[in-house]
């Protein structure tokens, strides 16, 4: 055994020294390498590796691998260590934008710091100047963030430095979008699975290019998820109800039942798009927190086309600050600011139906009226099932992947998500504005706190148990958004027009079936109360006190009902710049020179069964 002084990288910029020894196995049918470390702490080592190598063993400072290189193993562990410790990463390029100058020059400038902005910046950092301009702040040090256990705190934080703001659509269905670097990957449940090949070959995309720059995400924030017994139980429950064949665990997108990967590594910590920009070159990235950008400004006079040659951005202080681009036939702007703030942010800069810009007083550029056009939020219904024996806390993991166009998904916890003192539905629960006792419109923030108020004096075991949720592929269903105002802080409105086609309605009633299949499983019984019937259930879920909406009588009769009554987010909602309409298939802006929109916002149909693999994969 060759023994070799190998240095570790943590926390970013920490490093030890770690002895490593290597013995090379070559056995027929085995060929491999066996590692022993010593002087470095073996049980977080251990599940470090344990979460990034999916094909290898640990086992008392023994770890095994299949036919990979030290190099990698080591990269890998520097990576993983780095992101486990939850430190913030020493990104010299992070400033705040009250340190920005007044005029500043760049080749490409990004606006918006979130799950496609990060890669984007990071990619086109290697070969040009970039300038990548974020409306929030950091996301490294906030535990509601970077913990799982807090999923739904960052939700139902509503202060103005929240990395998350509410928007509620016009139908009335409260939803998030993200105010932060790393975008809805900072709030989301974290689920990482990759999209169809069939959405790739309708894309147009470059299959090969597809595929390297999803390893490339995956290598930096997507592991394999402990699978509990919560979980197990909706995937052998799934198999019951003949969502087959079972997959195994992988990042591709096949029909039948399938645990996907997620940006959660095994001690709970999340990973995000953010943290992609540790492999951008810090000589060519110049990131900007706390910038809002509040329009793009085009070169109009002898030109054909209007040409998009700078920004207009404010700081923290209102303070204003120009950035333009430098002169090069290649440079560019590009819109990532997500499928609410890219739209807004055209209309703002004078791309849009020019009657609507007209009535904001906004001066014309071009009258696009396709912008805004095409906005879909693939709706979700859940029925929530009290458990009699406890429950672990998981987010998604496991996912049945219909014949119909029906994604069936779980979570669970005690309560929900770990916050006993706290009596909180989680995912699902009012503080973030789901399921509330009220009607749509009356949700107002006085009558969301008495719903979280009279949730304190229920049972603790009314909280214990999970959901099991569907979502539909698509949607078919689309509406639209509009400005309300002419600032970029403020929320667009929008209309989602959920199952408007009879086509979604007729999958959220399919995928309901399989549901309720699933909770009467051999598998899933040790679950369920049998004196629970599945017409109780969905009552529950529509009128307990916690998950009330404004329903019909016959919730438990008719699933279609049911489905309309209970819908819900998932926060896959997309379009508003979608290709072939309002961008080309190389996602320029149609009708002007210099501008690219790459984000959700292009998506016709939200990809895979979770869409953020697929965005961060766009960035790349
Ligand atoms: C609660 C929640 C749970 C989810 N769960 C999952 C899941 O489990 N799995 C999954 O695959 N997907 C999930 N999603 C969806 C996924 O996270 C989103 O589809 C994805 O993050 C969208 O990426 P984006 O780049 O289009 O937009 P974003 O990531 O939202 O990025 C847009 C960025 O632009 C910034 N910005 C906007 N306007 C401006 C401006 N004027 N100036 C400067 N900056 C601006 C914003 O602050 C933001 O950081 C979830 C989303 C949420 C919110």
């Amino acid at each position: 055994m060759a023994t070799k002084i190998y240095t570790i990288t943590y926390n970013w910029s920490k490093k030890i020294a770690v002895k490593i020894g290597i013995t090379r196995i070559h056995f027929p049918g085995l060929h491999g390498i066996l590692l022993r470390f010593s002087g470095v702490n073996l049980s977080l080592l251990s599940r470090v590796m344990s979460s990034r190598l999916s094909r290898g063993t640990y086992n008392g400072g023994l770890l095994s691998t299949e036919a990979g290189t030290l190099a990698r193993v080591v990269a890998d562990a520097t990576i993983t260590l780095a992101g486990f410790l939850g430190e913030s990463p020493n990104y010299k390029f992070l400033h705040q934008a009250t340190s920005a100058p007044p005029i500043s020059y760049y080749d490409y400038i990004i606006i918006g710091g979130g799950t496609a902005g990060c890669p984007l910046a990071t990619t086109l950092s290697q070969k040009a100047t970039v300038l990548l301009l974020e409306r929030g702040g950091s996301p490294y040090g906030n535990p509601n963030i970077t913990d799982l256990a807090a999923f739904g705190k960052a939700l139902s934080d509503l202060s103005p430095s929240s990395p998350s703001q509410r928007f509620i659509s016009e139908e009335g269905v409260i939803n998030a979008r993200a105010r932060v670097l790393g975008g809805g990957s900072c709030l989301n449940a974290g689920f990482y699975t990759r999209a169809d090949s069939q959405y790739v070959r309708a894309a147009g995309w470059d299959g090969r290019l597809v595929n390297e720059s999803y390893g490339w995400v995956e290598k930096m924030v997507a592991f394999e998820p402990p699978i509990l017994r919560w979980q197990a139980a909706v995937r052998d429950g799934l198999l019951e109800a003949g969502v087959s064949p079972y997959n195994g665990f992988t990042y591709d997108h096949l029909l039948g039942t399938k645990v996907g990967g997620t940006i959660f590594d095994g001690d709970g910590r999340r990973h995000t798009a953010a943290d992609l920009l540790r492999f951008a070159n810090p000589k060519g990235l110049t990131v900007m927190l706390h910038a809002t950008v509040h329009k793009v400004l085009f070169r109009i006079k002898g030109k054909k086309r209007p040409l998009a040659h700078g920004v207009v951005f404010r700081d923290a202080s209102g303070n204003k600050h120009r950035a333009y681009l430098n002169s090069g036939p290649k440079n560019e702007i590009i819109i990532s600011a997500g499928a609410l703030g890219s739209p807004q942010l055209l209309m703002l800069s004078g791309i849009g139906p020019s009657d609507h810009l007209k009535a904001h007083n906004i001066s014309v550029v071009l009258d696009q009226p396709l912008v805004g056009q095409g906005m879909s939020d693939n709706p979700m219904n859940a029925i929530f099932v009290p458990s009699p024996s406890p429950v672990e806390v998981s987010l998604i993991q496991v996912v049945g992947i219909t014949q119909f166009g029906s994604y069936i998904e779980a979570a669970s916890g005690e309560p929900f998500v770990a916050m006993p003192a706290e009596k909180d539905f989680g995912m699902f629960s009012p503080k973030i504005g789901q399921l509330s006792t009220l009607p749509p419109k009356q949700r107002t923030p006085e009558a969301l706190s008495q719903a979280i108020e009279s949730m304190k004096a229920l049972d603790p075991a009314v909280f214990r148990g999970g959901f099991i949720l569907e979502k539909i592929l698509g949607p078919i269903s689309t509406g639209h958004l509009a400005l309300k105002t002419k600032s970029p802080h403020d929320n667009p409105t929008v209309t989602f027009n959920y199952f408007k086609d009879p086509h979604d309605l007729a999958r959220c009633v399919h995928g309901l079936k399989v549901i309720e299949t699933v909770i009467e499983s051999k598998a899933f019984s040790p679950f369920r109360y049998d004196y629970l019937s599945l017409p109780i259930l969905l009552n529950m879920t529509a009128s307990a006190p916690v998950n009330l909406l404004p329903k019909h009588a016959n919730v438990s009769t008719s699933l279609e009902q049911f489905c309309k009554d209970t819908v819900m987010t998932i926060w896959h909602y997309h379009g508003g710049c979608q290709v072939g309409r309002v961008v080309d298939d190389d996602y320029r802006v149609v009708g002007v020179d210099g501008l690219r929109v790459v984000d959700g916002s292009t998506f016709i149909y939200s990809p895979g069964t979770n869409p953020q693999a697929t965005v961060m994969m766009l960035g790349r």
